[in-house]
């Protein structure tokens, strides 16, 4: 009999003390939204979703509402996917006026015959789909307009900075279910003042999230020009291919973020046999587990 588990993050960087209340009860929340559809039966994919839906749809972290803004004060929004039982995955990079960028990304993986859309043509499918659709002011909260307006004042801003001394909190979630299926998301607002047009890890499969039933299901976090040179996520994968249990791949992965880009962020891991791992090389990364044992977790 196999046990459902799920594990979601809240984001990887250095998270204030007056924030970390917010950002436990906020992975709290999305790992037992999740928890609940997999204890009725429900496909991992489904928890997936559902946990990611309920982080985008807190203003606490960095995707769906709450984003950070990009250099010209718009939300642009990146998100993905997977499935490990096929392989299939949506995704969609750079979109607006979307509330929860990682439903439209399914839409893209199970309604169109593609695997990623962007920008205008991410935002014309919803449209043609009736895909929910908000307002940009609909996405943007005050702590938000406060830091873009105080990164405006500044004369160099770089993004590497905000990892190790700022406040970032993209949302994921793996999973695996009853039948032993496993599936992985992710959803970010990006970075702040990131150039339009910008796409980070998140979007890229195997960089910010993959799922093989055969290996494992990884969401990661973090810089995302740095994970996306080590293709973070599918990393962890080949290191638990290799043998590695899910802690050690999830460590090892990191580590070699770490050593060959001087990279930063983290990542949480299930593998295939329902094992959790987590990592992460940045002051802090929210995040919430239930184990095969029924037992929830929180740290960060
Ligand atoms: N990885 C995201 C990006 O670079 C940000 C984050 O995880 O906080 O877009």
């Amino acid at each position: 009999m196999i046990s459902p588990v799920i594990v979601v993050h809240g984001g990887a960087w250095d998270i204030p003390n007056e924030l970390v209340k917010g950002h436990l009860k906020g992975c709290r929340e999305a790992a037992l939204k999740g928890m609940e559809i997999l204890k009725r039966g429900g496909k991992a994919l489904d928890a997936v979703e559902s946990s990611v839906n309920s982080m985008e749809d807190n203003d606490v972290f960095d995707a769906g509402v709450g984003s950070f803004l990009n250099a010209e004060g718009e939300v642009e929004m990146d998100a993905i996917i997977m499935d490990g039982g096929t392989l299939e995955f949506g995704a969609v990079a750079a979109v607006k006026n979307i509330k929860n960028p990682i439903s439209l990304a399914r839409a893209v993986m199970e309604k169109t015959e593609h695997v990623m859309l962007v920008g205008e043509g991410a935002n014309k499918f919803a449209v043609k789909i009736g895909f929910k659709t908000c307002r940009t002011e609909d996405l943007i909260v005050r702590r938000e307009l406060e830091r873009f307006k105080e990164i405006k004042k500044k004369l160099k801003f770089e993004t590497r900075e905000v990892f190790t001394d700022e406040h970032l909190g993209t949302v994921g979630a793996v999973a695996m279910d009853l039948n032993g299926n496993l599936a992985a998301g992710t959803s970010t607002g990006g970075v702040p003042n990131k150039m339009p047009g910008r796409v980070g890890d998140t979007a890229i499969v195997g960089c910010g999230a993959y799922a093989d039933n055969c290996s494992g299901a990884v969401s990661t976090t973090g810089w995302g020009e740095s994970i996306m040179k080590v293709t973070l996520a599918k990393t962890t994968c080949m290191f638990l291919e290799e043998g590695f249990n899910a802690q050690e791949a999830a460590e090892k992965a990191v580590k070699h973020l770490e050593k060959r880009v001087g990279g930063y962020g983290g990542v949480i891991v299930v593998d295939s046999k329902g094992n959790i791992g987590l990592a992460y090389n940045t002051p802090r990364m929210a995040y919430a587990y239930i184990d095969g044992e029924g037992k929830l977790h929180l740290g960060v």
